[in-house]
């Protein structure tokens, strides 16, 4: 039997993430680990170590797919692997990162208040005010709490649907255009290119 390691246990940090964010959306903040190891992996190590090892959120949906059986485990479609797709899932997912920089910058120039809720699957508006009190951070540190209601919308929204896609298809079925998987993947591409020439 494969013997266990820390690092194995992860899919319990991606139950906690959630449900930290539930009660104070602040800790959605730890989400830039999931965002910034995977990018550190392949840009010093030309690795995907953190996708092969360490993704809370893909040994989530392997426990609930595979193990669970709670997976149809029907084949993932073919398009959703393609070069097009993933880089057009990539760009479109880097410009929703991008508005949520935007919008975190109006709030920090007073241009637009707080807005306290979670953005699902980029269009329907969740009332989220319990998660945030007014009094935690100065008026002039709003902008951590707006930047953390945009960041914990993306992971919810990406959470949502790998879901479906785990129920509906193969377990790890996200992975297939999963933009941070993508990102990785090009970056180990372009280093192993220079490591050639
Ligand atoms: S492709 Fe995305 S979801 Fe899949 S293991 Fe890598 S980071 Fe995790």
């Amino acid at each position: 039997m494969k013997q266990k390691h820390w690092y194995d246990y992860l899919w319990i940090w991606a139950i906690v993430y959630f449900t930290l964010g539930f009660f104070n959306i602040l800790f959605a903040w730890l989400g830039m680990f999931d965002f910034l190891l995977p990018l550190i992996f392949a840009i010093f190590f030309r690795n995907k170590w953190f996708c092969i090892n360490m993704c809370g959120r893909s040994q989530l949906f392997n426990l609930l797919g595979a193990t669970m059986r709670l997976s149809r485990n029907k084949s993932t479609p073919k398009f959703l692997s393609s070069r097009w797709f993933r880089y057009v899932f990539l760009v479109f997912f880097l410009a929703m990162f991008t508005s949520i920089i935007v919008q975190t910058y109006f709030v920090a120039s007073g241009v637009h208040s707080l807005n306290q809720a979670v953005t699902l699957l980029w269009t329907f508006q969740v009332p989220w005010k319990w998660a945030y009190a007014p009094d935690l951070l100065p008026e002039s540190y709003v902008w951590v709490a707006q930047f953390a209601y945009g960041f914990y919308s993306l992971m919810l929204t990406s959470a949502i649907i790998g879901l479906v896609m785990m129920y509906f298809f193969k377990p790890r079925s996200w992975c297939a255009f999963c933009p941070m998987g993508t990102m990785t993947q090009g970056i180990c591409q372009i280093q192993n290119l220079n490591k050639q020439d």
